[in-house]
């Protein structure tokens, strides 16, 4: 007779056995300490556990929250009894609620309208869950989750996927780490997708260590093979793209990480754009020096940068979006920032001149 209850010590032992959350059993209960051994997947047992064994009272390790799903390898279900037992087991159904529960924050925040935006996390070789299409992702149901393959495929959901999956396909067919997307029309990204400017660099430590360089993507149809394509290419690079004309696609090792880069890119544009208005343009910035001891952290944590071998003049370099101003090396001082070479010159004219004619 199979167990009804799951501890963590269970979900070890599956693993040990070289089985995936997805062997699970449909319709057991998962203990707490069970669903984050799920959750931390093969080789993560947690010290400290009740369910693990540990003396209780105890001093447990401290622990990270972590959502990232991990399969085993070629072990994806292929028949469909398999796909639908998978579809509705305990871990694939806590990933749905996780889906629901972050449509709600995007709709919230009012990053969404009408039908916009589309979740999608990897659960396998080829395996996706996605959202559906037409439904409002603040009001989105467990029931309405979808199941697709690595080309877009249905495999599993009563309701039909989004097209825009084909997107996040092609992003997480390029980029390995890529596990979750996040696609959403939140008011300041877009604005700047619209106006086609790409975010600058080196304003808040926050954004260059969460967030890296914020890549562009030029406009495509949404949902079409030349937009995946685009956007495909400049995920490699870039965890949150702007898509012009369009809107914001952010990646990241779980759904919830994903998200949070999209909260990053609205609150960051939003941050800039209001100093903008602030002071017309010449915002103060961090040094490259300083950009890159960021970008050293952002390392650290796991997420690669391409901009590890740029130079300090490189990491700054918002010459589009702040016209005149040029790299400065040193640390930040009282002194306002140099002219541009070509100004300076101007001024020198013109104080000729005025000179020149009060004599
Ligand atoms: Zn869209």
């Amino acid at each position: 007779m199979s167990k009804k209850v799951f501890t963590a010590a269970d979900i070890e032992a599956l693993f040990k056995a070289g089985k995936s959350a997805a062997d699970v059993p449909v319709g057991v209960l998962l203990t707490p300490s069970a669903k984050d051994a799920l959750r931390d997947g093969p080789g993560q047992a947690r010290g400290g556990s009740p369910a693990g064994g540990a003396v209780a009272g105890a001093p447990s390790e401290p622990i990270l929250p972590n959502y990232e799903y991990h399969w085993t390898p070629g072990q994806d279900p292929k028949t469909p009894a398999q796909i639908q037992a998978f579809f509705n087991s305990p871990a694939i159904v806590e990933i749905k609620q996780r889906m629901v529960d972050i449509g709600k924050r995007m709709w919230a925040r009012e990053y969404t309208d009408g039908n916009g935006g589309n979740l999608t996390i990897r659960v396998g070789d080829h395996l996706v869950l996605c959202t559906p299409t037409l439904v409002s992702k603040g009001f989105m149901t467990l029931e309405q989750m979808c199941l697709v393959d690595m080309e877009g495929n249905q495999l599993a959901g009563k309701y039909k996927r989004t097209s825009e999956c084909m997107t996040h396909l092609a992003i997480m067919k390029r980029q390995p780490k890529a596990k979750a997307c996040c696609h959403a029309h939140p008011p300041h990204g877009t604005a700047f997708a619209v106006a086609g400017v790409q975010p600058p660099t080196c304003m808040i430590p926050e954004a260059e260590v969460f967030l890296g360089q914020i890549g562009m993507a030029e406009y495509q149809t949404p949902g079409s093979a030349a937009n995946a394509e685009v956007v495909g290419n400049a995920a490699i690079d870039h965890m949150a793209v702007l898509m012009v004309n369009h809107g914001v696609i952010t990646w990241g090792k779980d759904i919830e990480d994903a998200y949070w880069k999209m909260e990053n890119v609205e609150s960051y544009c939003k941050t800039v754009w209001v100093a903008s208005q602030l002071k017309g343009g010449n915002l103060l910035t961090i040094t490259g020096g300083q950009a890159k001891e960021l970008i050293s952290l952002r390392k650290t944590l796991g997420m690669d940068d391409k901009r590890a071998n740029w130079t300090e003049c490189q990491l700054c370099d918002n010459a589009d979006f702040q016209p005149g101003t040029v790299c400065r090396i040193s640390e930040p001082s009282a002194t306002p920032a140099p002219l541009d070479p070509e100004a300076e010159k101007l001024v020198q004219t013109l104080t000729d001149q005025i000179l020149a004619s009060l004599k």
